[in-house]
């Protein structure tokens, strides 16, 4: 029978040990958000960022700065909050707009302070499986296989999708602990020949309906990290959310799968939490 792979219990269970541990503290670790221009969806996010910061007993503050701010202003707000004392964590909410350079922006932030895992030295930190502070998302991903007992090691994992924000990062981790990866994109030929031999099977593109069942194994963990609005006069929002997979369809044929929303999304804010916390710790309680 398919079991749901759901992210509220386990996210919930996080956020209370880094809630214990925060209270023990003198002094909150405190996370920076910087936020440039106005995408609904970035402002929705950073909005559940600084409430999940409260939940725990952390400080937040927030940079938001104008659409047309310029790569040196961005810089010079980085370098600053690099050697702000008071700031634990740094993150920089994507996508930034198309005039600034995402990847540069990534490695001015201070390793140690980079929450989200983005900086090269916390990719290459991760590739060669020493500590760093790893990507939420997938790191959320893993700690939902693991709290379920799903085994990792020997099974083989396709991803679809490739970005450092999901696939890449993950791409590692499950080699870190022994997967056999595939990892699939746009220019994946027979998408469907790879995916239907996943034991364990992830999808972050960010098609809703993507995935089908005769794409599926039968008995396969299937995790949805995809997220689109589709348009939907019946409900309050005119949109309801939907993941890559055809969900309704696919179950039936897996031994686990997330629900789409409510598997991924608390788990990666939960994993944020966390990384503020080892970040305050990493530099000596700051
Ligand atoms: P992204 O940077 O746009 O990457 C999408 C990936 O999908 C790319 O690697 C792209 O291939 C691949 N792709 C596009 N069309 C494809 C197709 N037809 N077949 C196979 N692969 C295809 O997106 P992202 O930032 O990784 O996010 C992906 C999705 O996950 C989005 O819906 C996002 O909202 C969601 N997300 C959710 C969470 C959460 O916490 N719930 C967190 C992060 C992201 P190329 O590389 O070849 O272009």
């Amino acid at each position: 029978m398919v079991k749901l792979l759901e992210g509220k219990r386990p996210s919930d269970k996080i956020k209370y040990q880094v809630a214990k541990e925060v209270k023990k503290l003198d002094v909150k670790p405190k996370l920076s958000v910087i936020m440039v221009g106005n995408n609904p969806a970035s402002e929705v996010y950073v909005a559940l960022k600084h409430k999940s910061c409260k939940e725990v007993g952390m400080t937040s503050d927030e940079y938001h700065l104008p659409e047309n701010t310029t790569q040196e202003e961005l810089e010079k707000l980085i370098t600053k909050l690099n050697t702000n004392p008071a700031v634990s964590g740094i993150l920089v909410q994507l996508p930034l707009p198309k005039n600034l350079k995402t990847s540069r922006i990534m490695s001015l932030i201070n390793p140690a302070k980079d929450v989200d895992g983005f900086n090269p030295v916390n990719i290459g930190l991760l590739t060669i499986g020493d500590k760093c502070l790893e990507a939420c998302t997938p790191k959320g991903i893993m700690l939902l296989l693991e709290e379920n007992k799903i085994p990792v090691e020997g099974m083989h994992a396709v991803l679809v999708g490739k970005s450092l924000i999901v696939g890449k990062p993950l791409m590692q981790m499950l080699l870190n602990r022994n997967a056999t990866v595939t990892v699939c994109h746009s220019k994946t030929r027979d998408l469907k020949s790879l995916t239907s031999k996943a034991d364990i099977l992830v999808t972050a593109v960010g098609k809703a309906g993507l995935i089908k069942s005769d794409m599926v194994k039968e008995g396969a963990v299937v995790i949805d990290v995809g997220f689109s609005r589709i348009p939907d006069a019946s409900t309050q929002l005119g949109y309801r959310i939907a993941g890559d997979v055809d969900f309704e369809n696919v179950k039936h044929k897996c031994s686990w799968i997330t629900p789409n929303p409510g598997g991924v999304g608390p788990m990666t804010v939960a994993v944020l939490l966390q990384n503020t916390l080892k970040a305050y710790l990493m530099q000596g309680g700051r």
